[in-house]
């Protein structure tokens, strides 16, 4: 396959993202980020490396950007947690890998990779999970780690208040409010074509603020947040979880084209703009086929989100064209 087939999308969440909300400078760090995250994936296409490493190394990289709402930028949970969730997926071998609400791993994605390797699961949550993670070497972090002042404002303001907060969208019946005027979005994902032809998708998030009861999301179930098979697309989600699984999304797209043979793009606007939209679950997805085309469609008023088709001409946006 030539490199000009091959690519990597990926997104930083989507929600009521406002140019108005947003200031200059802010806008560049989102958009630092965003780039960052595509070149280092592209970096590991370009050089034969395979899909799967590629959305790995883009998530992580994301993981570690406290900009975003995932590993080091998660959310508080209503215990003053942070209880995070990943997964990652070959389109080649439909193997996956899955985690949810883990504490104080510094990297979720690496360890839904470590789940997917050397693990007959794909999924594993909570105290077992991190109990794997010490077995498997993967690098811990404390609670200062993840401290982030706005974040902890923001989850005094929905304990205050006893709402819960997606980390996204404006509900106006307060269900999901934001808590201040500087919202913050961030569930993060990947997806890629490498030169072998494979697909590969992944997603990671630090969940809601203020979120009980083990609440857990899209993000970790392969089918609702993520999916990825050679034979169709790569698709990784964000927006309202609930309906990402209830509409289960990503698997939605991917058959969608295998089945009725919809194109790339007409699948996710059936997914997005209609099953996602009709149900009420507001967000986003980004896609990319077998032949390299990569569709970013979302229902919510922006969605951040970056791809490369060849490492040179990125395109980076946030808010609607
Ligand atoms: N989909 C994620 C969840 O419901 C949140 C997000 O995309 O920001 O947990």
């Amino acid at each position: 396959m030539s490199l000009n087939k091959t690519g990597i999308a990926v997104h930083g969440g989507a929600g009521t993202i406002l140019k108005s909300s947003m200031t200059p400078d802010k806008e560049i760090s989102y958009k630092n980020g965003l780039k960052e995250a595509v070149l280092i994936g592209w970096e590991v296409i370009r050089n034969n490396g395979t899909a799967l490493d590629a959305v790995e190394k883009t998530v992580q990289s994301l993981e570690d950007n406290p900009l975003f709402n995932a590993g080091k930028g998660s959310v508080f949970t209503n215990e003053g947690k942070h209880s995070m969730d990943a997964s990652i997926m070959d389109g080649k071998t439909l193997k996956a890998g899955c985690v949810s609400s883990v504490s104080n791993i510094k990297n979720p994605v690496l360890l839904a990779r470590k789940i997917m390797d050397e693990s007959d699961f794909v999924l594993l949550s909570g105290k077992g999970a991190e109990e794997f993670a010490k077995i498997h070497g993967l690098e811990f972090e404390s609670d200062e780690y993840f401290y982030n002042e706005y974040r902890f404002q923001q989850y005094q303001k929905a304990l205050k208040e006893n709402k819960y907060q997606l980390d996204h969208s404006e509900d106006s019946s307060g269900k999901l409010s934001f808590l201040s005027d500087e919202k913050k979005f961030g569930t993060v994902g990947a997806v890629a074509l490498d030169n072998f032809g494979n697909l590969a998708a992944c997603t990671s998030t630090g969940g809601m603020t203020n979120t009980k009861f083990g609440r857990i999301g899209d993000t970790p179930i392969i089918g609702a947040g993520t999916y990825a098979n050679n034979k169709t697309c790569a698709v990784s989600c964000t927006g309202d979880g609930e309906f990402f699984i209830r509409t289960v999304a990503a698997y939605n797209v991917s058959s969608l084209v295998e089945l009725k043979g919809l194109s790339l793009e007409d699948a996710c606007r059936e997914v997005v703009h209609r099953t996602l939209k009709n149900t009420g679950g507001e967000g986003g997805l980004i896609a990319i086929d077998k032949n390299g085309n990569i569709v970013m469609s979302f229902n919510s008023e922006g969605m951040y989100r970056a791809f490369t088709k060849n490492g040179k001409d990125i395109e980076i946006k946030i808010y609607k064209d």
